[in-house]
């Protein structure tokens, strides 16, 4: 029987979750017994639609905005980071009931591809994904300070997870990790007006001891990591935390190694949006 995969969410067209889990099921052999298919669902639906997936033929799906609270609150069971980050990505459809994990927080920690324990991040931002990031990095040792366009997001994210507040500013040089996890910069494409005068960096102070992890992503480099580059800092950039944060949800459905690099091209294949 053939085995569904999905990505849910709203708006969902842009995606490049379908491309990207098509060529991983295709190098893995599995494209004649999985598919991945984009479904477009409102946010009062998503909890039905949810349930009957499974009757469906689904064996899983990832979630994205603006389900990704709920996908967690209709869960049977739920890992230890989903419950502690509050959101699930991905739902696993078994006999007994669905299954929620968060690979978005094991997606960033992939993508940034060394050990953050020990070092002082700056996470700007105190939405859904900065929830995710903020959990990974303490929960490896990282002393973390959060940036918030509202700060009193960042005054309740930082109590729950054990972090400080900063108004950032000045004193930005001394982050070794750097992590963009607002909108600004989502939808990237030129002519766009310039971001970083939305964020608290001061770019000139970014250099070779940075590491910079922008999550947004768009038709060209955001600003962020473009400056970044340029100064010379290690970019980590959006759509590598979204290979990774697939390549770890299709680890959890197939059980296999997920094929990184076929994924990496095909999400990058087409670069024309900033859904995730
Ligand atoms: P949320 O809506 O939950 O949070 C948005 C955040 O952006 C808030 O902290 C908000 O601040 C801030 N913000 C919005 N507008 C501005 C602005 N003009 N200036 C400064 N800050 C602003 O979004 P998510 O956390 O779900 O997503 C954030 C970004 O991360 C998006 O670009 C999304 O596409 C990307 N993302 C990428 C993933 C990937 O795999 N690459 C995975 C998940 C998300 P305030 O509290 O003041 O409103």
């Amino acid at each position: 029987m053939l085995k569904r995969l999905a990505v849910l969410g709203q708006p969902i067209s842009h995606s490049r979750s379908p491309a990207m889990h098509s060529a991983a099921l295709a190098e893995l052999g599995l494209a004649e017994e999985w598919t991945y298919e984009a479904i477009e669902v409102a946010p009062d639906e998503f909890a039905e639609r949810a349930r009957s997936m499974a009757g469906d033929g689904f064996v899983g799906a990832n979630v994205t905005v603006p389900h990704k609270l709920a996908a967690l609150a209709i869960a049977d069971e739920a890992s230890q980071a989903a419950r502690a980050i509050g959101a699930a990505n991905t739902l696993s459809f078994r006999g007994d009931g669905i299954a929620a994990e968060n690979t978005d927080a094991t997606g960033f920690l992939d993508a940034l591809q060394q050990r953050p324990g020990g070092k002082r991040a700056l996470v700007m931002g105190a939405g859904g994904s900065a929830r995710a990031v903020v959990w990974a990095l303490v929960s490896h040792g990282a002393e973390v300070a959060i940036w918030n366009r509202t700060p009193e997001r960042a005054r309740v994210l930082a109590v729950e997870f054990g972090a400080e507040v900063t108004d950032a500013g000045s004193d930005d040089v001394d982050y070794e990790v750097v992590v963009n996890a607002t909108t600004v910069g989502m939808g990237a494409s030129s002519g766009e007006p310039a971001e970083l005068q939305s964020l608290p960096l001061d770019a000139d102070a970014l250099g070779g001891n940075h590491v910079v992890v922008d999550l947004a992503y768009g038709a060209n480099e955001t600003e962020l990591a473009h400056v970044a580059r340029a100064r010379g800092a290690r970019v980590v950039d959006g759509l590598e935390v979204l290979v990774r944060q697939g390549a770890a949800s299709l680890r959890i459905w197939t059980g296999l190694d997920p094929p990184v690099e076929t994924m990496r091209r095909a999400a990058r294949g087409r670069l024309d949006s900033g859904s995730d």
